[in-house]
C-alpha cells in the first residue's frame, strides 16, 4: 500500500516530479540489487554515473558545474525515495558524495578546483567524500591534528581519518587538515585526490547498519598536494565545515522520513495479512493506534525537516537550530518506528529475508552520524540560553 501524505505548503509540482522520478529509478536501479550490494559491502560503482544522468548528484549546484541549481527541499524529496530501495547504505553512499564532499567546494572553491573535482562528481566519473573524523576526534571537530604542513607550493599531509563513508573508493576526499595551530581557527579544507603517494586505505570497518555504503580508515604518510587544492581561505575550515554540516544533517532527517513511510507501508501490509487469534493484526486497536502515533512522527518529522530546508535554503539564521531540531527528532523518530514494525512482524522480523530487520539496524546510526542527538542538543540548548540572556 501507498501512504496518504499530508499535503505540503512547502512542494511544489517540480518537487513532486522529482519524487516520481527518484521512486522509479530506486525500483529500477536499487531495489533490484540491493540484497547484494549489503552483501559485498559496496554497492555498483556504475550507479553513481546512473544517477548522475538522472540529475541526482547535483541538484543544488550551479548549472555551470553541471548541477541543477535547486533548493534543499529537493534535496529533501531525493533523500525520501532513495532510502526507499531496501539499501540505506546506498542512499548514504550517493548522499556521501553529492551533500558531504561537495557543498564545500561548491560554495567556497575557485573555478579551477570545480572544474577539476566538482563537475566530474557532478557527472559521476569521480566519486568524493568527506575526510573530517579521526581516532581521536569525532564530535569535538575542533581537535583534529591531521597536519598539512606548508613547504614551497606544495602542502605536505600527515595523520589519518577515519569512520569515512566512500573512504576505501574516494578518488578525492575533502579533507579537514591542521594548517595552523590548536583549536578552530588552525583548520582548513583541502581537496586531496586519493593516487597521491604516501595515502593509503586501511581497514574497511564493519559496521552494523548501512553496510552497502563503504566505510574506511584513512592513513597520510607525507603525502605532497599543491597548495592550489585549499579550498577558500587558509584557516576557515572549521567555518566551511559548520556551516556545512546543515546539508548533511537535513540529509539525514530526510532519510529518516522516508524509512518511517517504508516500514509503516510494510507494517500495514503485514498486519493486514497476519492473523493471529481469528483476526488480522490491524483488527486490534493496540495495532491501530500505533500506525497512527508512527504516522503522527511520520508527518511531525516530514514538517520540521521541510521547514528546516526551507530556512537553509533562504540562508536565514534560525536555519542552524532547525535542522539540530529535524535531526534529533528525526534520529529518535525512526528508531522508534523501526522498533515498533520489527516488533508487529514477530519472529518474522528476526529472519533477513524481510527488509525490516536491515532498516532496523540501518537506523541506528542515525543518532550519530553526522553529529549525535547530545550535539544536537547542545546546539538547541545553547541557543535557548542565549535567548534568555539576551532578554
Ligand atoms: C557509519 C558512519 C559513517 C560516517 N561517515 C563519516 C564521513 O564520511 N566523514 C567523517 O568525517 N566522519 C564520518 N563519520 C563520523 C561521525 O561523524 C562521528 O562518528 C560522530 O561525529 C561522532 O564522533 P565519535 O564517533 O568520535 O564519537 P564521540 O565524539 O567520541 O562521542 C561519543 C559519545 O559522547 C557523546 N559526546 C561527545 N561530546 C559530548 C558533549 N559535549 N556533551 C555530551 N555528550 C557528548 C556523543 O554524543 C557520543 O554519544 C561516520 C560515522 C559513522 C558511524
Amino acid at each position: 500500500m501507498s501512504l496518504p501524505r499530508l499535503p505540503s505548503v512547502y512542494l511544489s509540482e517540480e518537487h513532486e516530479a522529482l519524487r516520481k522520478s527518484a521512486a522509479s529509478f530506486v525500483d529500477r536501479e536499487i531495489r533490484p540489487h540491493a540484497d547484494a550490494w549489503e552483501a559485498a559491502g559496496e554497492f555498483s560503482r556504475e550507479l553513481y554515473r546512473k544517477a548522475a544522468e538522472a540529475g541526482f548528484l547535483g541538484i543544488r549546484y550551479d548549472e555551470r558545474w553541471g548541477g541543477s541549481g535547486l533548493d534543499f527541499l529537493f534535496t529533501c524529496v531525493l533523500c525520501e525515495e532513495l532510502v526507499k530501495g531496501d539499501s540505506v547504505g546506498t542512499a548514504v553512499g550517493l548522499l556521501a558524495q553529492s551533500e558531504f564532499a561537495l557543498s564545500a567546494l561548491a560554495d567556497e572553491a575557485n573555478d579551477e578546483l570545480k572544474q577539476t573535482w566538482l563537475a566530474p562528481a557532478i557527472r559521476g566519473e569521480r566519486i568524493g567524500a568527506i575526510g573530517v573524523s579521526e581516532p581521536g576526534a569525532g564530535s569535538d571537530v575542533a581537535s583534529i591534528t591531521t597536519r598539512a604542513t606548508r613547504d614551497g607550493d606544495d602542502y605536505v599531509i600527515s595523520g589519518s581519518k577515519t569512520y569515512i563513508t566512500n573512504g576505501t573508493r574516494a578518488d578525492f576526499i575533502t579533507l579537514a587538515v591542521r594548517t595552523g595551530g590548536p583549536g578552530p581557527h588552525g583548520i582548513s579544507l583541502v581537496v586531496f585526490p586519493t593516487d597521491t603517494p604516501g595515502f593509503h586505505v586501511g581497514r574497511r570497518l564493519d559496521k552494523l547498519g548501512a553496510r552497502a555504503s563503504d566505510t574506511g580508515e584513512l592513513f597520510f604518510d607525507d603525502c605532497r598536494i599543491p597548495v592550489s587544492n585549499l579550498v577558500g581561505e587558509e584557516g576557515r575550515g572549521m567555518h566551511y565545515i559548520l556551516s556545512h554540516f546543515g546539508g548533511e544533517r537535513l540529509v539525514i532527517a530526510a532519510f529518516a522520513v522516508g524509512i518511517m513511510e517504508r516500514l509503516i507501508e510494510l507494517g500495514i501490509d503485514h498486519a493486514h495479512e497476519r492473523r493471529a487469534f481469528g483476526s488480522a493484526l490491524i483488527g486490534f486497536q493496540t495495532w491501530r493506534h500505533r500506525f497512527a502515533e508512527m504516522a503522527t512522527q511520520l508527518e511531525a518529522t516530514r514538517a520540521l525537516c521541510y521547514q528546516a530546508a526551507h530556512l537553509l535554503s533562504e540562508r536565514d539564521p534560525g536555519a542552524e537550530i532547525a535542522v539540530s531540531m529535524a535531526k534529533l527528532h528525526a534520529a529518535a523518530a525512526v528508531q522508534s518506528v523501526a522498533a515498533e514494525v520489527l516488533q508487529l512482524h514477530g519472529g518474522s522480523g528476526q529472519i533477513e529475508e524481510s527488509p525490516v530487520p536491515r532498516y532496523y539496524r540501518d537506523v541506528a546510526g542515525f543518532s550519530i552520524g553526522a553529529g549525535t542527538s547530545e550535539i544536537m542538543r547542545e546546539i538547541i540548548s545553547r541557543q535557548l540560553i542565549r535567548e534568555k540572556e539576551n532578554r
